[in-house]
Order: structure tokens, then C-alpha cells, then sequence
């Protein structure tokens, strides 16, 4: 205990009004600080309950011991302890922050100030050290910088968005790999810049970047879409964000600014549009081309009614007029389908009806293209009546469809199977034939519109690639499915029909 009290007699300790055993029972009881003395040759002298909560080590256990103690092996090994000592000395204070060690060997991370200690004949008393354990500032520190370095990656890495900083008066401060991509400029060429170089002159003309920040600061963010110039010159149309950032004090820092290449979509868009203009220019065109239609059909009907035989040049002429017509109207039919089909104008008239019905009706309506074709066709329904709910025309359609198509994508002499059947609730229409068949990179296709396998075959066959189209939609619209198998091309196809049927029959 003699050697604590030697420190009373120093210097600038003295000085002090307070008792000399009331100042070191002051220095005693400050527990969040080591406060100790060290001798001329870096002995331990004194000790207070900092010292010992923070080190671990009891005042008796440590005084008259080496202050290097405290020091990692590797410190010790380069002689740190001695040169603090010295540097003390001469610079009269030293101040360091380092790994330390405790009594049970563990490490912490310590802000320690050595004061030399001088006497009033100049000469050296020891030295002063107060250390402050800061492991959880350090931690906090390296928390919060680890955050922030995963942050900065994680900006970084954002390749779909141009995330750019800007201090308050719109200079940008921070720049990603984004923005790098999207606007051509690399860190360098734009940091401490105005950020209205990436506006059109128009609206730099107009002070409209100005104006973003002004409302973003007045609203904390605004969003707007417009061009932005990418360092090529050429524009694109962007989504951008600007959010205002303060202080947490409401001072404002600055803004981040997020820009979205909005391109793809625009393009998107009047792709969009120009379908849709082209589905009511299809619409407007079948109207008008049905019109004169039913005229050419009334003249044609006129020619065989007036009872005079026709010669056999104009009764060839006659009938080429006729097929031609037939096939032009079932065209200009299949047109105003598609307009409806596309713009949702498909309406159906549904009541029970008999599926079978309906099948006897397309199988009128085909057999002409069977014969004509030289093909054999069978065809077995069920003897038991298919009750569904259905628009009859539309699904005499849809069968239709199906059988010409079996007959036209069958070669001449093939066979065409029909057969209908109920299955549980549904009622189920096949229809297979021996034809071309359906290479199955098709198979996906070819119910979309203007779908066509083989565009090289004679389109005098040939439809629009609206049939299928027309079929799935009527047979979505009375809740069924229609699906198409083929073992491959030249093996055939198989198209089947599934309808519900109405319950309770
Ligand atoms: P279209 O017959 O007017 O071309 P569809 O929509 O009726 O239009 O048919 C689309 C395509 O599906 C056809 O072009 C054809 O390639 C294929 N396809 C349809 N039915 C058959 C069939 N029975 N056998 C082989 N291919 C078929």
C-alpha cells in the first residue's frame, strides 16, 4: 500500500485543493476507467477498481509487476511497452489504441494514455495510465462498417437499376454498376457532376431536374417517368425515383436516385397497341369484304333459278364461281371469328342441346371434302344423346373445323375416324385420322392463332390458322377442353373434344 501512496507527492497532482486521500479514493472508485501508476521503469504502483474490473487482476496481485503484462506476446516482442514509455516522455502525453490482455488471457481492445509524471527538479516520478476498454465501441464499429460494406456490395451488384447518390445540390456522389450499364459512364467520368446530365436539353431547358429535387426535398420522394440520354447520346424512356435523405435531425444530406430502363415496356406497349389496331383494322376488314359477298351469292342463285339450261362454258363458269365463293365466304366468316376471338367479342347462345346432334351436322357439312378427297370415312356416336349446354352452331363449328382439317391434312385415299362417347360427366368427341401428322415441335402451336404446321402447303387447302384458335376458345367457353395427339409427322393425328355434360340425365 506504500507504493499507492507515493503518487500523492507528484506534481501536477498537488496542485489539486481536494485532500490527497480524497483524490485517491476518487481515482479508487472510477470503475469505467483503469487508472493506475506506473514507476520510472514501468512497475505497477497503484490500482483502482477500473483497473481491476477491467484486467481482472486484484491490486495485490499485480502492483510491483511490469506493465507489459497487459501486452499480447507479439507487442512484447517488438518492444511496444518501452516505446510508449519513451514517446510519453517526449511528446508529454502518448495516446494509442491496441489489442490488451486480461488476467484470463483473453483480449480486449483498449484506448490507453500514458502521462509522464514529472518532479519539480525535472526529474521522472513514473508515468500515469488510464486505459478504456472500447471492445464494444470496436465492435459497434466494425458492425456498422461491415454493414455498410454489405451494403455498398449489395449496390453495387444491382445490375437492372442505376442507383446513384447525390449530395444536395444534385451533384452525384455515388455511382453503381447499374448505372455504369445503363446510362455508358464510368464512376470516374461522373462523380461531383450535376446530375442533369443525364436529362434530355428539353427539359434541362424547361429546369426540370432542378424542379425533381424541389419536390422530392418538399415530399422526401418523387417518382416520374420520362427520357434520360445515355453518354452515347441516345435516349431511353426511365422510371425514376428520387428520395430525399436527412440527417435524422431533418437536415437534408442529399438524395438517392433510382432509374429503371423502362424500354423493354415501352416497347411492350405499342407492340400492344399496334396488335390492337390491327385486330380492328381485321374486324372493319371482314365486315366490308362480307358485303359484297351476299350479293355475288344472290346473283349466282339467280343463274340457276331462271329454268334456261346453261350452256356448258357459262355452267363451268358457274361452278368455279360457286366453290370460289363458298371458300371465300368461309374465309371472311373465319375473319370476323378471329376479330371477335381477339377482341372478346365471342358471344355464346347456350341450351341443352345433344353433342350428337351437332356431330351429324359437321359430318353433313365435311362429307363433300371426304368424297371429293376419295377418303374413307366412318364415323360411330354414341346411341345413348349427349346432353350439354352448348351455342349448337358454334360447336357444329368446331367440329367442322376438326373434320376439314382431318381431310385436308390427309392425303388422298386416307381414312378419317369420328366417334362420340360419353365418359363420366363428360361427353368426349374423337377425331382421328391417318394424315400428315403433327411433328411435336408444333404441337404446342398449333392452336394459336395464324398457327399454320406447313406454310408451304397449297393455301387453296389451307385455312388461315384460325380454326383451332376459334375451337379452343368456343370450347374454353362452354368449359371443356380440346387437346391434339400425333405420334409424329406422317403417323396421323388424333383431336379430342371433352364437353361437361349436363347432370341428372
Ligand atoms: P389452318 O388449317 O387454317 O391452317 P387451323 O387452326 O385449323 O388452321 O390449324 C392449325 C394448324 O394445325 C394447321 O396449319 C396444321 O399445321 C395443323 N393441323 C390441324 N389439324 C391437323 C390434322 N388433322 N393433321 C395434321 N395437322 C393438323
Amino acid at each position: 500500500m506504500n507504493d499507492q501512496k507515493a503518487p500523492s507527492s507528484v506534481a501536477p497532482m498537488k496542485s489539486t485543493s481536494h485532500p490527497p486521500d480524497l483524490f485517491q479514493r476518487l481515482v479508487e472508485g472510477v470503475r469505467d476507467y483503469a487508472i493506475f501508476m506506473l514507476d520510472p521503469g514501468g512497475h505497477i504502483m497503484s490500482w483502482n477498481s477500473g483497473a481491476q474490473r477491467i484486467k481482472g487482476y486484484a491490486a495485490s496481485e499485480i502492483i510491483g509487476q511490469h506493465f507489459s503484462k497487459f501486452y499480447p506476446q507479439e507487442a512484447i516482442d517488438r518492444k511496444w511497452p518501452q516505446y510508449e514509455l519513451e514517446m510519453a516522455v517526449k511528446q508529454g502525453q502518448f495516446e494509442d489504441e491496441g489489442w490488451r490482455v486480461r488476467k484470463d488471457g483473453t483480449q480486449f481492445w483498449a484506448n490507453v494514455v500514458i502521462t509522464p509524471m514529472i518532479g519539480d527538479d525535472g526529474t521522472l516520478l513514473g508515468y500515469s495510465k488510464v486505459t478504456r476498454d472500447l471492445t464494444d465501441r470496436r465492435e459497434h464499429e466494425e458492425r456498422l462498417r461491415q454493414s455498410e460494406e454489405r451494403f455498398r456490395l449489395l449496390l453495387e451488384g444491382v445490375r437492372d437499376y442505376a442507383i446513384m447518390m447525390l449530395d444536395t445540390d444534385g451533384r452525384v456522389t455515388s455511382w453503381n454498376s447499374g448505372a455504369q450499364e445503363m446510362l455508358g459512364y464510368e464512376a470516374a467520368e461522373v462523380l461531383g457532376r450535376s446530375f442533369d446530365m443525364f436529362s434530355t436539353p428539353e427539359d434541362r431547358e424547361s429546369g426540370r431536374p432542378a424542379e425533381e429535387l424541389r419536390t422530392a426535398t418538399l415530399n422526401r420522394r418523387v417518382e416520374e417517368q420520362g427520357w434520360r440520354v445515355r453518354k452515347d447520346g441516345s435516349r431511353f424512356w426511365a422510371d425514376v425515383i428520387v428520395t430525399a435523405l436527412d440527417d435524422g435531425h431533418g437536415h437534408l444530406r442529399g438524395f438517392a436516385k433510382v432509374t429503371r430502363d423502362l424500354s423493354d415496356q415501352k416497347r411492350m406497349e405499342s407492340l400492344q397497341e399496334q396488335g390492337r389496331h390491327l385486330t380492328e383494322f381485321l374486324a372493319m376488314l371482314a365486315h366490308e369484304l362480307r358485303n359484297p359477298l351476299a350479293p355475288l351469292r344472290n346473283a349466282l342463285s339467280v343463274m340457276t333459278m331462271s329454268g334456261e339450261e346453261m350452256s356448258p362454258r357459262i355452267a363451268w363458269s358457274h361452278g368455279v364461281m360457286d366453290r370460289q365463293l363458298a371458300q371465300l365466304t368461309r374465309l371472311v366468316d373465319d375473319l370476323l371469328d378471329v376479330s371477335r376471338v381477339t377482341r372478346g367479342k365471342l358471344r355464346l347462345k347456350t341450351e341443352p342441346m345433344d353433342l350428337n346432334v351437332g356431330l351429324a351436322r359437321a359430318i353433313e357439312a365435311a362429307k363433300p371434302l371426304f368424297e371429293e378427297r376419295r377418303q374413307h370415312f366412318e364415323a360411330a356416336a354414341s346411341p345413348a344423346s349427349l346432353q350439354i349446354n352448348g351455342d349448337l352452331t358454334r360447336i357444329t363449328q368446331v367440329l367442322v373445323n376438326l373434320l376439314n382439317n382431318a381431310a385436308k391434312y390427309t392425303p388422298e385415299g386416307g381414312r378419317i375416324d369420328v366417334a362420340s362417347i360419353a365418359e363420366g360427366d363428360e361427353a368426349v368427341v374423337r377425331v382421328k385420322d391417318t394424315g400428315i401428322g403433327i411433328a411435336p415441335q408444333n404441337m404446342e402451336h398449333i392452336f394459336d392463332l395464324f398457327a399454320q404446321g406447313d406454310r408451304s402447303l397449297d393455301r387453296a387447302a389451307g385455312g388461315l390458322g384460325i380454326g383451332l384458335t376459334l375451337a379452343r376458345r368456343v370450347v374454353d367457353m362452354h368449359g371443356g377442353q380440346i387437346t391434339a395427339r400425333s405420334e409424329g409427322p406422317g403417323r396421323g393425328s388424333e383431336f379430342e373434344v371433352r364437353l361437361p355434360m349436363i347432370r341428372g340425365r
